[in-house]
């Protein structure tokens, strides 16, 4: 029994330039996988994979294109003879990336469809790609990063809660589906929820008053504190190994027992009982 939980395995990464994908990518390597980093984010992604040596290399991929998809996997076979692993990570929230109101009366058609087609036509791209690769040697793990967003409805983020529970539900039609066809391909949505990453950055305030923008979204956290990224990569690291080889159709929520309960917690006043 190797300690390396990925030896000799082949992993894609959509969005690795920063954030979970990044210590995804980060967390495979140790484990033994070669890793493709991909991005839009090409110098960050390039500087990234080198960092991490020599198993780890960088591809441009704009999740939303079938075109870039192609050209990836297609590479990936020629070069590495497998795809093992696929992590659809990649996502945006729309705040960054100044697409205006996210919410579901004052958000535009421009709007929706922008979010929806990173982070829900990327993954159905990514989804539909992977199979294709796998599917010839009749093994393989795909994850696909949803949220709790996914789960709930979100008001100020009509968009991105849509996308994401769309995300869950097409991962179990792909489990499902791969089962049917007798593929031994799986397939697993893992949940985050407040992970401290660039992603945050428009949600926080700047400079002295960062640090109380983070206390007041630490308060309704049970945990009583955010996650970080490499939380999310352990959970990633099971789904991707053969540990899970019994596991999938599953949603993994990772979001320090946010989803356990509900924001109406009564409580006695004498707190006896
Ligand atoms: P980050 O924004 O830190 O990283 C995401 C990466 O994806 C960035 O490098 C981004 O580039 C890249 N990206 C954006 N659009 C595309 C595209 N079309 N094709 C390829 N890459 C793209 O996000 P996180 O690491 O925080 O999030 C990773 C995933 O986890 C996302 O799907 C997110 O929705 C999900 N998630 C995160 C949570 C959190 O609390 N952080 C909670 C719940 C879910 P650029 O910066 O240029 O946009």
């Amino acid at each position: 029994m190797t300690d390396l939980r990925l030896n000799n395995k082949t992993a894609l990464i959509t969005g690795a330039s920063q954030g979970i994908g990044l210590e995804i990518a980060k967390l495979f390597a140790q484990h033994g996988a070669d890793v493709i980093l991909t991005d839009i984010q090409d110098e960050k992604g390039m500087y990234e994979a080198k960092s991490i040596g020599p198993r780890a290399h960088y591809h441009h991929l704009d999740v939303r294109s079938e075109s870039d998809w192609k050209m990836i996997t297609d590479h990936i076979i020629q070069d590495h003879k497998k795809l093992d692993i696929v992590v659809n990570n990649a996502g945006i929230t729309g705040f960054l990336e100044h697409l205006g109101p996210q919410d579901p009366e004052h958000s535009s058609l421009d709007t929706w469809r922008a979010v929806l087609a990173t982070n829900l036509d990327g993954v159905f791209l990514g989804c539909k790609y992977a199979l294709s690769a796998m599917k010839r040697y009749k093994y393989g793990s795909i994850i696909n990063i949803s949220s709790r967003s996914g789960l709930v409805g979100i008001p100020g983020a009509a968009a991105y809660a849509a996308s994401k529970a769309g995300v869950r539900n097409h991962t179990k039609t792909v489990a499902l589906y791969a089962l049917e066809k007798g593929y031994n391909i799986r397939c697993n949505s893992i949940h985050p929820a407040a992970i401290l990453t660039p992603m945050w950055d428009p949600m926080l305030a700047e400079g002295s008053q960062r640090e109380a923008s983070l206390d007041a979204i630490t308060k309704d956290i049970p945990m009583r504190k955010m996650g970080e990224a490499l939380d999310v990569a352990y959970a990633a690291l099971y789904l991707a190994s053969d540990e899970s080889k019994y596991v999938t159709g599953i949603e993994l929520n990772v979001d320090g027992g946010i989803l356990a309960g509900s924001a109406a917690s009564p409580a006695r006043k004498d707190h006896e009982l």
